[in-house]
């Protein structure tokens, strides 16, 4: 039964709620290993053995919100925090541009003392600097669709933006500030937009169920996201879920895994958690069905500080560092860098229609 919803998975790429959610339930070890394979030879189909590369910006860990499980969220006192201004951004990407990175990824926490008049500004800048080979990917969190537009309109090309979990009432328990409506409304607008989209989850959230995980998996089904980012829970001991348990890696890389063979022609970087919950997690993940990486590039100097979860990796590191580092291991996996730009083929598929 698991052997024929695996090869229907890999063929047709399709599976059920109730499929995805018997096949948690039961996977075995030995079904795990066929479950990655076929997962690299869907990844191998559309992307071949290239591993995209994007430069991270952690620019600020100002947040507005307050995720329970969020090591920089609002109650958390403990935070020393930090913001990068328009002129160190700038130097950053200058630095990852000599790297090599062809698109700069700038996270923070949802801090509204970047207006839109300053985002647009910036991001007009980066575009200008690099034209054209750069692509710039907004992970900011929730704004107006006027501003998404304006960003939009300044040059930023894509959106990471995570559902984090796709069951209303698990999201609106983690998230007491915000409404899972409000998220997916963000992630249609962006569409409507023009972005190149990124949803994604994380995995072993206190409660949730096998069946929860395959409503993510149905939620970005319907979504169609250009990414879709998939890391592990990990508790942060400065939050209210600093007690529970993570999740774990082998759960992480089955939906990585499955991810790629239901929505094979996504983007998955192989993330950072799953490399702080495991030595090799991002290599695994590499060889499941995963295709991207975002070393990050943040100046060593606030990168701690920048602690969604404990004893994330690379604190001390160097964005030379982060940069060979991630490169020896791609090839350590018989994989290939790529530092063009990584559209998905999704993304470039459309363009061919239009353009
Ligand atoms: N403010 C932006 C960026 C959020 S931080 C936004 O709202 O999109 C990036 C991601 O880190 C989050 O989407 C979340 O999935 C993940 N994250 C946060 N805390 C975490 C934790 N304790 N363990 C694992 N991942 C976490």
């Amino acid at each position: 039964m698991r052997h024929t919803l695996l090869e229907k998975a890999y063929k047709t790429n399709e599976l059920t709620k109730a499929e995805i959610t018997f096949l948690l339930e039961t996977i075995t070890p030995e079904e795990r290993e066929i479950l990655y394979s076929k997962a690299l030879k869907t990844k191998q189909a559309y992307y071949g053995n290239k591993v995209y590369l994007r430069g991270l910006i952690e620019f600020s860990n100002i947040c507005r919100q307050d995720c329970l499980y969020c090591g920089i969220r609002a109650s958390n006192t403990k935070v020393k925090r930090y913001r990068l201004t328009p002129g160190e951004i700038l130097a950053c990407c200058d630095q990852g541009y000599e790297l090599g990175y062809r698109t700069f990824v700038l996270q923070s926490g949802e801090d509204l003392w970047y207006t839109e008049e300053m985002l647009s500004a910036l991001i007009h800048q980066i575009k200008r600097r690099y034209y054209p080979e750069v692509a710039i990917t907004l992970s900011i969190g929730e704004r107006s669709a006027e501003t998404y537009q304006s960003l939009f309109v300044s040059g930023a090309d894509r959106f990471l933006m995570r559902h984090e979990t796709a069951v209303p009432k698990l999201y609106e328990t983690l998230h007491p500030t915000m409404r899972f409506e409000n998220r997916r409304a963000c992630l249609n607008t962006l569409q409507e937009i023009g972005y190149q989209v990124g949803a994604g989850f994380m995995v072993g959230l206190p409660g949730q169920t096998p069946a929860d995980l395959a409503e993510d998996l149905c939620f970005l089904q319907e979504l169609h996201p250009d990414m879709i980012g998939i890391g592990p829970f990990i508790p942060h001991s400065q939050t209210p879920l600093g007690s529970e348990k993570g999740g774990t890696l082998e759960d992480t890389l089955v939906m990585v895994a499955l991810t790629r063979l239901l929505i094979p022609d996504s983007l998955i970087p192989a993330t950072t958690a799953l490399g702080t919950l495991h030595p090799l997690g991002r290599e695994l993940a590499l060889k499941a069905g995963a295709n991207v990486l975002m070393p990050i590039i943040t100046p060593t100097s606030v990168r701690k500080q920048y602690a969604l979860y404990e004893n994330k990796i690379c604190g001390d590191d160097h964005p030379e560092d982060c940069r060979y580092c991630i490169e020896r291991r791609i090839q350590a996996v018989g994989l290939e860098v790529d530092l063009g730009r990584g559209d998905s083929w999704r993304f470039i598929s459309k363009a061919d229609i239009f353009g």
